[in-house]
């Protein structure tokens, strides 16, 4: 080999040697595994869109327990659809629970007088705009959030849209009270009854027609008459309606019953004039009410009510008042 052919295979080889290392590739070190989360990830639910919010018309029953799954249906998150027991026909009595599990619990509920139609429609108008302006308006959202509200438009099934009684008695003047005899109600308020013993509901409304009133229980004394009575005063600011007491004594009424078994309670008149208002009347009247009942899901569960209204006295005169004054 000549010199020069020499100095080429150096350099050759030379060069081949760094290129190769140049290129060699560096070994891979694997990147460690992410870290595994744990937590659940939230999920966001709403705003919903809500097809039917405040009624055009008056529903039938069997329209308004459409209307119930149909809004289960359409926020399944903070809704469930259930019944809270069956009339003497058979037919289920269905609630719709807006809210969240946990937290107080709320009933309101219209119809327990069936021939009163703008009790049923104002509260499935309620029903509707609470869902609809869920994640869209501050105080629903907080309200559905931290309170667990339990809505029966319809009280009485058999009665609805027809008849004031139910099974021969006034429904709205057979709920015994401290001191009344306990004898045969009807068969709607046997359910209810069961209903919020099992719930142990804190706060209740209970929805009539007309006059446009908040009443409060006939029986609260005290410093829970003070709060009933500040509590219907401002609810009647919010709807222009007018706050009153119940009676000045007990005479079966429901709210009398809710309150004596530990739940702030409420009746409202919705409307004025006679019991068949025209179906324009639901949209105004819910526009009208809708803050006052938002206002009491906030409220009903801050006031905190004197425990000696439990006590098993007879303080009242006189029995059960069977269907007297039907105003209420
Ligand atoms: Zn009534």
């Amino acid at each position: 080999m000549s010199n020069f052919n020499r100095l080429l295979f150096i350099v050759v080889f030379v060069g081949t040697l760094c290129l190769s290392h140049k290129y060699t590739k560096p070994k891979v070190v694997p990147e460690p595994p992410p870290p595994v989360i744990t937590e659940p990830v939230p999920v966001e639910h709403g705003p919903y869109a809500i097809t039917h919010q405040v009624p055009t018309k008056f529903l039938s029953y069997d329209e308004v327990v459409e209307r119930l799954k149909e809004w289960h249906k359409e926020a399944p998150e903070i809704t469930e659809i259930g019944v809270s027991g069956q009339v003497q026909s058979g037919k289920d009595v269905y609630y719709l629970r807006i809210g969240t599990p946990g937290k107080p619990k709320l009933l309101i509920h219209s119809c327990i007088h069936g021939n009163e139609r703008l009790a049923a429609a104002s509260t499935l108008g309620i029903m509707g705009t609470m869902l609809h302006d869920y994640k869209r308006d501050e105080q629903v959202t907080w309200l559905i959030e931290n309170r667990d509200i339990y809505f029966v438009p319809v009280f009485s099934p058999d009665s609805y849209l027809r008849n004031r009684y139910i099974e021969g008695e006034d429904p709205n003047r057979r709920w015994p009270y401290p001191g009344s005899r306990a004898d045969n109600q009807a068969t709607p308020i046997k359910v209810m009854q069961a209903f919020f013993l099992k719930h142990k509901f804190v706060g209740a409304i209970d929805g009539h027609t007309t006059g446009r009133d908040f009443f409060w229980p006939s029986i609260a004394r005290g410093a829970d008459a003070d709060n009933l009575r500040r509590l219907a005063g401002e609810m009647s600011d919010l709807a222009r309606y007018s706050p009153s007491r119940v009676g000045s004594r007990p005479a079966g009424y429901a709210i009398d019953w809710y309150y004596w078994k530990g739940a702030v309670a409420i009746l409202t008149e919705f409307g004025s004039g006679s019991h068949d208002q025209p179906r324009s009347a639901i949209e105004p009247e819910v526009k009208r009410t809708y803050k006052a009942y938002l206002h009491f899901m906030q409220e009903a569960p801050k006031i905190k009510l004197d425990p000696s209204r439990l006590a098993e006295k007879v303080p009242y005169s006189g029995g059960c008042n069977r269907n007297s004054r039907p105003h209420f």
